[in-house]
């Protein structure tokens, strides 16, 4: 089957076509990062105009791009949570009246069920499944027995990794998002500083970075305080390796209690170098389970993870219909009438 698929959750807006769940005809992302980047940060009213700005452009592309009409579609996606609000409804408009011009099903995506099934386009998922979550607003460990359902088994108690990464960069002067540049700082330099692994040892699944997000902008503010230059390249991969090792700790921990067949590394911090090799290198040792790294290119936000997760629910005729709201704080749900 053909999807169009869309996402607006946050700042990329982005229109793609997937066929039958697992082939990119074409993945149209426009993104708004520039217009942020002076604030530090998404500004939602921001987000929204450029949204409404883009959409329409995106659709066009997308259908010209993957060489199909409106006629050859057999449903439209569309992410309705969670994100921004103001962003959100100018998917879901957008989404809507394709759907309902063109007569076709209405698909509601939750825009992190997306990121998870961004990792079909590596290789079909296999089930029972394991995922670290890692993003922007999200640091989750969640385990699927089946295509359709989610669970939640730990998460962060306070900031994202995602998050902290944008806010330890800020403090070195790194524009937003600040995730991929600190990435390649901490490459270049060696963990002097030894920040705190939170939880690391705990008996449980969940994370905290906002404490080791404190110490490095106390370290730093002493630094200054003093008059003393810090090693940027250092500062980043202390804290890099701090992040790493508790991703990874939990994550080898969560797997001896739940023996799965794959874990899904997904989210916008999946797109990590540090993450993606010390997993690499602890997967190896797990027998029986895959590491499955969404590919660089589909970390981020955009519509292909959408219409991948999409073709799912079609298959249990999951659809909506026009009172489909977005949803900033959605959870994940499980799918009703499981399919064998
Ligand atoms: P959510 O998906 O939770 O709603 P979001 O959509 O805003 O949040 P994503 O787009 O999935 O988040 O991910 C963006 C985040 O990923 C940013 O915080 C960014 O700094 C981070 N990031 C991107 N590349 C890297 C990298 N190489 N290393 C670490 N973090 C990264
Ligand atoms: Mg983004
Ligand atoms: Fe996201």
């Amino acid at each position: 089957n053909l999807i169009l698929a869309f996402e607006s959750s946050c700042d990329e807006t982005s229109v793609a076509v997937i066929e039958d769940g697992h082939q990119i005809l074409s993945n149209i992302v426009a993104t708004q990062i520039k217009s942020h980047q002076r604030f530090g940060g998404v500004v939602p009213e921001v987000a929204s105009r450029h949204h409404i700005e883009e959409i329409t452009i995106c659709i066009k592309d997308a259908l010209a791009e993957a060489n199909v009409t409106y006629d050859d579609l057999d449903a439209v996606a569309v992410t309705y949570g969670p994100g921004l609000v103001g962003a959100l409804l100018i998917g879901v408009t957008a989404a809507k009246t394709v759907a309902f011009a063109h007569n076709l099903p209405l698909i509601p995506v939750n825009h992190m069920a997306g990121h998870i099934y961004a990792a079909r386009y590596v290789e079909p998922i296999e089930f029972p499944a394991m995922a670290l979550l890692v993003s922007g607003g999200h640091t989750e460990l969640v385990y699927m027995p089946a295509e359709n359902q989610f669970e939640i088994i730990g998460e962060t108690r306070d900031d994202a990794a995602g998050e902290a990464y944008d806010k330890v960069g800020r403090v070195m002067g790194v524009n937003y998002p600040a995730g991929k540049t600190v990435d390649e700082w901490a490459h270049q330099g060696h963990d002097t500083f030894n920040f705190p692994r939170a939880m690391d040892k705990d008996d449980n699944f969940d994370f905290s970075f906002s404490g080791l997000k404190s110490a490095f902008i106390n370290t730093t503010h002493h630094a200054d305080q003093v008059g003393e230059t810090l090693d940027k390249h250092d500062l980043a991969a202390s804290f890099q390796q701090a992040v790493v090792d508790v991703l990874a700790d939990k994550t080898l921990r969560a797997l001896k209690q739940y023996p799965v067949h794959q874990l899904i590394l997904a989210g916008g911090v999946a797109a990590n170098h540090g993450l993606r090799e010390r997993l690499d290198a602890e997967l190896a040792a797990v027998p029986g389970t895959r590491l499955v790294k969404a590919p660089l290119k589909l970390c981020g936000d955009n519509a292909a993870m959408i219409g991948a997760f999409a073709e799912v629910a079609y298959r249990h005729q999951v659809f909506a219909d026009a009172t489909l709201n977005a949803d900033p704080s959605l959870e994940f749900d499980w799918v009703a009438d499981p399919v064998k």
